[in-house]
């Protein structure tokens, strides 16, 4: 794993999923095996492989304490492109003091990851007046999990980080993307830890080498994912869960 602590142009970008974007790192280490941002690679003249390499912003609060002097007022994402809560963020704390900067000016963040860390900062999760914090879980199945995302946290682990989140009054949905082998099951285990879920097929190109090892091709069908989405909504509806399908 390559390392480097760089300087920042910026930080607060805009997006096209809302107005905002905070990336505290460039390069993501739990490299999942489907994950899009591995396009980011181009752009860093990075020669790993994708979850090999982290540039990490240093000056990342320092950036945003100007920036959000000179912007108007609104939603950030965090993040886009890499893992908020990678494990690097355990010791750099760039997405937690990026949080507090927002809270203290009372700034609406959306905060997504598929990492257990994201607990540790409940206490400012908990003063942002408009927060929702999401966690990304694709399958019920942690064999499942281990073949597509062995990097990042186990599916209990996430689970039990939403209902922490949502004990604490947080405002919590689960991104159920990209829909994996296994994703039918999981309303059961989200059941009162979400206050609403997304649903999204994603980009399988990348990962298709892994079904086909995995003999798991069978899973990639429209009829399957078509399916999946219908069985969670019908779950979702019975248990009081505002349910968006997205593709
Ligand atoms: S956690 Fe997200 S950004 Fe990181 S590799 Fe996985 S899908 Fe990509």
């Amino acid at each position: 794993m390559v390392v480097n602590e760089i300087s920042a142009k910026s930080i607060l970008s805009a997006s096209k999923i809302y107005t905002y974007v905070i990336n505290p790192y460039v390069g993501c280490q739990f490299g999942c095996s489907y994950c899009y941002a591995r396009y980011m690679k181009k752009f860093t003249g990075h020669r790993e492989a994708w979850g090999e390499f982290v540039d990490v912003k240093v000056n990342a609060a320092e950036l945003l304490r100007k920036e959000i002097r000179k912007k108007k007022r609104d939603r950030v994402w965090i993040s886009g492109v890499c893992d908020p809560y990678q494990p690097l963020e355990a010791r750099y704390k760039l997405t937690r003091e990026c949080l507090k900067i927002l809270s203290d000016n009372d700034w609406p963040v959306v905060i997504q990851t598929r990492s257990k860390l994201v607990v540790r900062d409940i206490d400012i999760l908990q003063g942002i007046k408009n927060c929702d914090a999401g966690m990304s879980v694709t399958t019920a199945d942690d064999r499942i999990r281990k073949i597509f995302e062995p990097r990042a946290s186990f599916i209990m682990d996430r689970v039990n980080s939403l209902k922490a989140l949502h004990d604490s009054g947080i405002r919590t949905y689960a991104m159920i993307a990209p829909i994996l082998p296994g994703a039918e099951n999981l309303m059961e285990m989200l059941e009162g830890k979400v206050d609403y879920i997304y649903v999204d097929r994603m980009n399988y190109d990348y990962a298709k080498s892994v079904y086909r090892n995995n003999k798991l091709e069978k899973y990639l069908d429209d009829e399957y994912f078509e399916a999946v989405s219908q069985a969670i909504a019908d779950n979702a509806r019975r248990m009081g869960i505002e349910c968006h399908i997205v593709f």
